[in-house]
């Protein structure tokens, strides 16, 4: 329930960005957690700090024109929401995805400010993308798309102003392009610019891995704070993209056994566990839809009816968009024993599931605490590229592991403190929240 006195500042919103629907709920969802926030500490609503925090320092949309390989032209759409810079320059992924729009990157890069204040790294909040789909596009087109994206992009980042880094569609092939580009027009080899780099020129070792990794090591903190092993259990998990395969690999090396994942089209249920290799060669190196890694593993089953969350799991982890998990799908996965949700998707639960979640006492971690882990080594990746270091694998993974483990204290903790024992949702929003406000109070009004 949203405090009294922050519910005019909510209807505002609602009022100033008219059908960003998945903006208002992002809005709704951190408000929800404030009202103890604000009475504790009455200089935030003084200097109007929710107010600002839910307007973007700068918004830019701008216009990409690209020819495919019969020389059609084609116009998308591409944006940039820096949002909050307080802690740090802006940072947070870029999107391509038919469905992008200004509310869709508003909500991701509302939600970034608090997750990147989570970290402890000085990072400020932003997102970007274009409604360009990348589907069935040949090298070159993507190639192209990604040059003429980049040249209005560029006068807009820079490493000390706007670091953007991949999200849906956006892997390290396409920071390769965007990075190639911004290289050519600056004519500076500025490695801090982009984060998810090639690990030849620049990149971060685990940066790949480092969002479904850092999920898995903060389930486990989840699990571990009601004395109970991760070991053993099964798990379904959502998407096969970039943080659905690492979070499944990790799982797996914790003894989790992974029986199901998805994608747009379906999901397969694997009763004897995942085969990694074959869903990484269908789906990394092949790019192609999940029904192939149906037809090569015997046992596998594909399935386009009904959704991923009626197989019973121990563990559900959504990791592939915004609004995947339904109050119904909660409902199925409650009655079916599960224990522990924790999104690796940004926003994946709608607010019913997380209310049936919550209300049914399981453990769920959200989103802007528990895939907090790829921009922390994003930040991590500016850091190398600021000391012209490279760090082992080793080293890195250990500082990420470290990072999640501190995210989940952080927010347990901060749960504890204002009367909310085991809420990780509003220990995550609130302490997200006292960062960035005493970054801006201290700043003044900017
Ligand atoms: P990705 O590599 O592009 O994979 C996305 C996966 O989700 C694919 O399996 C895709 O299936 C599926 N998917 C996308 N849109 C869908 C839709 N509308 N319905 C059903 N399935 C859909 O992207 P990603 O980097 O793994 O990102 C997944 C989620 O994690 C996003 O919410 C992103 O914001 C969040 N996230 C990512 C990172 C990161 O470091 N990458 C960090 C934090 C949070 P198809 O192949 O069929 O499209």
């Amino acid at each position: 329930m949203i405090d009294e006195k922050l519910e005019p500042i909510y209807d505002e919103v609602l009022k100033r960005n008219p059908g960003e629907v998945e903006f208002h709920q992002a809005v709704r969802e951190v408000l929800d957690s404030l009202g103890p926030v604000i009475a504790k500490h009455p200089e935030f609503a003084e200097r109007k700090i929710i107010q600002r925090i839910c307007e973007p320092e700068r918004q830019i949309i701008f216009r990409v024109p690209w020819t495919d390989d019969a020389g059609q032209v084609h116009i998308n759409r591409g944006m940039r929401v820096e949002f909050n810079s307080a802690l740090g320059p802006y940072k947070g992924g870029l999107r391509f995805h038919p469905s992008v729009n200004l509310g869709i990157v508003k909500f991701l890069g509302f939600e970034q400010i608090f997750k990147n204040a989570l970290t402890s790294l000085p990072i400020g909040g932003g997102k970007g993308g274009s409604d360009f789909d990348p589907k069935g596009r040949s090298d070159a087109e993507i190639m192209h798309f990604c040059q003429s994206f980049m040249t209005e992009l560029y006068r807009h980042i820079g490493e000390y102003t706007d670091v953007p880094a991949g999200d849906i569609g956006v892997s390290t092939r396409e920071i390769g392009y965007l990075f190639g580009q911004y290289k050519r027009i600056t004519n500076r080899y500025e490695s801090g610019v982009l984060t998810g780099k090639g690990t030849q020129w620049g990149g971060a070792l685990v940066r790949t891995e480092a969002t479904g990794y850092g999920l898995v090591y903060f389930l486990e903190c989840m699990l571990a704070s009601r004395g109970l092993e991760t070991e053993g259990r099964s798990a379904v998990v959502s998407g096969s993209g970039n943080v659905a395969i690492y979070a499944i690999s990790k799982l797996q090396d914790m003894g989790v056994k992974v029986i199901a994942c998805s994608d747009s089209n379906g999901y397969v249920h694997d009763a004897d566990g995942i085969d990694l290799d074959l869903l990484k060669q269908v789906k990394e190196v092949e790019r192609a839809r999940l029904t192939r890694y149906a037809e090569k593993r015997p046992g596998a089953r594909h399935s386009d009816r009904g959704t991923i969350w009626q197989i019973p799991c121990d563990i559900a982890l959504p990791c592939a968009t915004q609004n995947e998990l339904s109050g119904k799908d909660a409902a199925t996965l409650l009655e079916n024993g599960c224990i522990a949700v924790a999104e690796g998707a940004n926003m994946p639960a709608s607010p019913e599931a997380v209310r049936a979640f919550t209300e049914a006492g399981i453990l769920f971690g959200p989103g802007k605490a528990a895939n907090a882990g790829g921009v922390a080594t994003s930040a991590l990746e500016m850091q190398q590229n600021a000391s012209r270091d490279s760090w082992t694998a080793d080293f890195t993974e250990k500082r990420l592991a470290d990072i999640m483990r501190s995210i989940h204290r952080l927010c347990f903790e901060t749960a504890d403190e204002f009367g909310a024992e085991g809420d990780l949702v509003k220990g995550a929003n609130i302490a997200g929240f006292q960062r960035v406000a005493g970054g801006m109070v201290a700043l003044g009004l900017i």
